[in-house]
């Protein structure tokens, strides 16, 4: 029997699980980790490893299940309620991105859940980018089965309490304002009813629908600085980035309770705003560029060189996109069927984005009034105005197009450089990576009384080439 420390006094407010397990590691560094691992499991044989990992939700990143991370923890609270000092549980927020955490942080034994959110790239209380490596050893920070092994100072478990005192105050890392902001920021947001606007196939598709945006989406501080002047400041002093939205306000006309049947609302023509669109793509890459993108290239070349100038990245960018969005949307589970798919096989790129629709309908959740028991397909559906159905068609239009021109300028730009063409995830921005590209999660909805608000961001919402950067240039 040995006695462990639960690195009680190395907690700080907001820490994930994974710096809960790191303190516990160096709290006890002097153990090698077969000893903690054995003596830990004998403290808890009684309760199932399962059992554990229930209480504690999984652990960033990549859980190992040989860890003994949730037993660590069950050990911290256990001493806590002996010493009745109120447990404090360490948070992840579920979804596993790349692992970022701050230089500085790291340092003091530190990293904030919050860490997660793709949109905060500078720490909020040293001001420094979160990166995804250490900059002391230029490793990936450990994941928790390597912690015990890493000798690094900055990313490991041999740190001493003097080197963390010596490394700066620990002051700092008591000042949780900007923790306390985030976090009402997304409690305040998961508790408004955001509304989902429904194509009238998507009793068929599930992908024929924008759902109101999500905290993990990067235009999400945006959309909550929209909706209220303490947001805008509060993301403003944490650097983060606030492109410009626009807000439209429109009328609710017309409900229908439906039962899982299509249904079918007066639609917008899609092939005179496809027409429109195009039309107007043309106008504003003449006015940037001074190039004609439907204008077909005459000569034949081969991948490469198809997107090697700007001119005929621009043209290949329009005929991608012109068989996208002219594609009927159900033949389309296939990407062999479009034209330029040799460019997203080449990079392993599973899929290419989806032919928008109309969105003839908003869903809410509206179940205390209109759920029927027993009757869970009932639910009610308030008509989109003809101009919201316009506008969001549009605007996916348009960002398709977007999407496709950083996504074939990266792959150039991956080309140029004689990389791997699996790289191009490094180079493209962060709305527009095929992860975002048939997930519509750009607008956010929200209905008040018999008033619809729809908010999307600037550069979706209209048709200019004036904040589009790219690696090829002219
Ligand atoms: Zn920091
Ligand atoms: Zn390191």
């Amino acid at each position: 029997m040995i006695n462990l420390n639960t690195g009680l006094n190395l907690r700080k407010p907001y820490e994930s699980h994974y710096n809960a397990y790191r303190r516990f590691l160096i709290a006890n560094r002097f153990q090698n980790q077969k000893t903690l691992t054995s003596e830990l499991k004998r403290r808890f044989s009684h309760i199932p490893q399962q059992q554990a990992y229930k209480f504690l939700n999984r652990i960033v990143p990549t859980p190992n299940l040989r860890s003994c991370a949730p037993l660590a923890e069950l050990l911290e609270r256990e001493v806590c309620d002996k010493a009745n000092i109120p447990y404090v549980e360490p948070k992840q927020l579920g979804r596993s991105h790349k692992f970022r955490n701050c230089p500085e942080c790291a340092r003091r034994c530190y990293h904030c859940y919050l860490y997660e959110l793709p949109w905060l790239s500078k720490c909020p209380l040293h001001k420094v980018d979160l990166i995804e490596k250490c900059p002391d050893c230029n490793q990936s920070w450990p994941k928790l089965g390597e912690l015990k092994r890493t000798r690094c100072l900055t990313c490991g478990t041999h740190l001493y309490l003097k080197n963390l005192r010596e490394s700066g105050s620990l002051e700092k890392l008591r000042d949780t304002s900007s923790f306390k902001f985030i976090e009402r920021a997304i409690h305040d947001y998961t508790g408004m009813d955001n509304g989902t606007t429904l194509s009238s196939e998507a009793a068929v598709n599930y992908l024929d629908s924008h759902s109101s945006i999500g905290i993990f989406d990067p235009y999400f501080p945006a959309i909550m600085s929209e909706l209220g002047r303490e947001y805008k400041d509060g993301f403003q002093s944490l650097d983060v980035a606030l492109p410009k939205t626009i807000m439209k306000r429109f009328e609710i006309l017309q409900k229908v309770k439906i039962k899982r049947t299509p249904f079918t609302y007066s639609n917008a023509s899609k092939l005179e705003i496809r027409i429109s669109v195009h039309e107007r793509i043309c106008q504003a890459a003449e006015l940037k560029f001074g190039i004609n993108p439907s204008k077909p290239i005459n000569r034949f070349l081969d991948l490469g060189e198809r997107i090697s100038s700007l001119e005929n990245l621009l043209k290949t960018t329009y005929k991608i996109w012109l068989s996208i969005v002219c594609e009927c949307r159900k033949s389309n589970n296939g990407k062999a069927q479009h034209y330029g798919s040799e460019y997203f096989y080449c990079a392993n790129v599973e899929n290419m984005p989806l032919t928008p629709c109309i969105m003839d309908g908003i869903y809410f959740f509206e179940y205390k009034e209109y759920k029927i028991p027993g009757n869970i397909n009932e639910m009610v559906i308030y008509a989109t105005p003809e101009s919201i159905q316009k506008w969001l068609y549009e605007s996916d239009l348009w960002k398709i197009f977007r999407t496709l021109l950083f996504y074939l300028d990266s792959l150039n730009y991956v080309l140029q450089k004689h990389g791997n063409t699996c790289e191009i995830f490094r180079y493209i921005p962060q709305d527009s990576t095929p992860y975002s590209w048939n997930r519509n999660s750009y607008a956010f909805l929200q209905l008040s009384q018999n008033e619809g608000v729809c908010i999307i961001p600037e550069n979706i919402g209209k048709i200019s080439f004036d904040d589009i950067e790219l690696y090829t240039v002219k």
